[in-house]
């Protein structure tokens, strides 16, 4: 995404821009994303009304970042962010829709909002690409459903509700017609939906405006000459290539998720580097980052969190690969709720997953590993699913068969599957039915944050989030660590220069997105605060090469 923008931008303003990909296929992490954004006071929420204030905004960053809290550089984001979303509105193919209702994820603190900092990215037809959709990374296949990457939560909830409503009935059946007719005529879905649509409309964009895309392509080092970077080696056909740029160079490699001896020096919990589980694209392996280090860049680490975490399952998928399950939703719903290995609750399920993870973690310390079991009745896996084990009327079998899926008539059944002591589970679950059943969760407070209750059921009454768990049998899925992108990255201003170990620039050298540290400074305020900077500062890179902006 970030080099996407950066691209954009650049040739936009008239510069020559060759953008080269390591994978076959264009798309990284965003093209698997939510395609979430989050930009304060942007023209969308001001076309509808929706009033921000840029102090409220300051205020809750600062609570959220503490002392890390780095008010220039947000202060940059407040005044940028909405630039760069406009001139990517009226210049490109980018199309967005403003959430009113989608919350910050601690809403209640000070300053935080209720709705109308994030948007999403509008559905886009992969026929706009022409030959270049068979050059677009695919979303998550663990995301889909019968091909189908399903869009906004309203379009979720129809599939949730399928033989519950005929609203929703006439929705699924629709969405399965239409996605049948483009597999037999194209052989794929061509309703591209979340981050998938975000960036073919960047891809398609980027085409228009004649930038070099080269897929393949791995940078491997950079040139510099007179203390300048002047170009990189990229690999293109197996051959290296000195590439030179006359104005720069924009590292935008998406982080260090599957770099291995990153991990292992940031993250406590996988001491070896693979007791981490990303579903983030594999060719993230921390390139930009090492190279930029390899020219003197400031790598910085310290921050709240080294990375986004979102807590995972594992999974077997039918070709015998491995695929990764994100569990953003399920954790939230009725009749669900997490277990530490010794059985017990450790945490408000609901909180979102950067939060999740880090109890995870806290509970786990000391112990070889870090997982969790995510735990629910009969009633909530079949009517919301848990993990990979999708909503009635899809199988269970296939997960059951694997072992994905544990399974026991009781929970004293449920927990000798799971490796857990039977009187904890069965008095763990005693006592979240007790509060269940009278919609407060006195022990960890699942449902009672206004994030909480947007993740739960809302038809579900007093609380959105809770209900006993009744009706077996009962079901289990392991959790584990992973990640949705990186936090920990290189140091840069608000041009989107890297700067040195001295806090100088280095000139011809820029980075935006995963590979830069994050602006929130280790922190998950709210939904899209990874692409949200990602576009800004790809966008005030490509401005700065082009000679405005200095
Ligand atoms: C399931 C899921 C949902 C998410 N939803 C959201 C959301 O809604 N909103 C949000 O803000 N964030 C979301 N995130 C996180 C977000 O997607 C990432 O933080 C973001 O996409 C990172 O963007 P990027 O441009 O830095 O990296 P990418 O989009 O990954 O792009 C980096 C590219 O660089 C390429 N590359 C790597 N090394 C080299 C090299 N040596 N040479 C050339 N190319 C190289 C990679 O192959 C990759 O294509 C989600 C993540 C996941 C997994």
């Amino acid at each position: 995404m970030a080099g996407l923008a950066a691209a954009i931008t650049a040739a936009n303003q008239g510069l020559d821009v060759v953008l080269a990909e390591k994978a076959e296929k264009f798309g990284g992490i965003t093209a698997r994303s939510g395609g979430w954004l989050w930009i304060p006071n942007s023209s969308l929420a001001r076309n509808q009304s929706v009033q921000d204030d840029p102090d409220a905004v300051r205020t809750y960053i600062s609570s959220e970042c503490g002392e890390r809290f780095d008010r220039g550089k947000l202060d940059v984001y407040l005044a940028r962010a909405p630039e760069a979303l406009d001139y990517f509105l009226k210049n490109t193919a980018l199309e967005l829709d403003l959430a009113p209702a989608y919350p910050d994820y601690h809403a209640e603190a000070v300053g935080a909002s209720l709705g109308g900092r994030a948007m999403s990215t509008r559905p886009f037809s992969g026929l706009e690409l022409g030959k270049d959709i068979e050059r677009l990374a695919p979303p998550l296949p663990e995301l889909m459903v019968f091909g189908m990457m399903l869009g906004s939560g309203k379009e979720i909830w129809h599939f949730l509700r399928a033989f519950k409503s005929f609203e929703s009935f006439c929705v699924v059946v629709g969405r399965v017609a239409s996605t049948a007719a483009d597999v037999v005529r194209y052989g794929r879905s061509m309703r591209l939906t979340n981050g998938n649509a975000l960036v073919a409309r960047l891809l398609k964009s980027a085409r228009d405006k004649n930038v070099a895309l080269w897929h393949s392509a791995p940078l491997h080092r950079l040139v510099v000459e007179d203390a300048r970077v002047v170009g990189a080696v990229v690999e293109r056909e197996g051959v290296a290539t000195t590439v030179r740029a006359r104005r720069g160079v924009v590292l935008a490699c998406g982080g260090f998720s599957h770099d291995i001896e990153r991990r292992k020096a940031l993250f406590v919990h996988a001491p070896t580097g693979r007791e981490h589980f990303s579903p983030t694209s594999n060719t993230n392996t921390g390139d930009g980052q090492r190279m930029a280090v390899a020219v003197g860049a400031k790598f910085d680490a310290d921050l709240a969190q080294p990375a986004a975490w979102v807590p995972t399952s594992v999974v077997r998928r039918k070709d015998g690969s491995t695929g990764i399950m994100p569990h953003f939703i399920d954790r939230a719903k009725p009749g669900v709720i997490a277990v530490s290995p010794k059985g017990r609750r450790f945490v408000n399920e609901a909180n979102s997953y950067h939060d999740f993870v880090q109890a995870m973690i806290s509970e786990c310390r000391g112990e070889p590993e870090t997982y969790a079991w995510l735990v629910g009745d009969h009633l909530a896996l079949r009517t919301y699913g848990l993990g990979c084990a999708a909503a009635f009327p899809m199988p269970l079998s296939p997960h059951l068969k694997s072992g994905y899926l544990k399974r026991g008539r009781t929970l004293a059944e449920l927990a000798q599957a799971i490796g857990v002591d039977r009187t904890v589970l069965q008095s763990e679950v005693a006592r979240f039915n007790a509060d269940a059943k009278v919609g407060s969760d006195t022990a960890f407070g699942k449902g009672s944050a206004i994030y909480n209750r947007f993740m739960g059921d809302p038809r579900h009454r007093p609380n959105p989030c809770l209900r006993a768990l009744t009706k077996p049998p009962f079901y289990a899925v392991k959790l584990l660590p992973g990640d949705v992108g990186t936090f920990a990255g290189l140091e840069t201003n608000e041009h989107g220069q890297v700067l040195d170990e001295a806090g100088a620039a280095i000139p011809g050298l820029y980075s935006a997105g995963n590979d830069a540290a994050s602006i929130f400074r280790g922190t998950y305020p709210g939904p899209g605060i990874t692409l949200g900077p990602a576009l800004t500062f790809g966008y005030l890179a490509g401005l700065h090469l082009s000679g405005r902006n200095n």
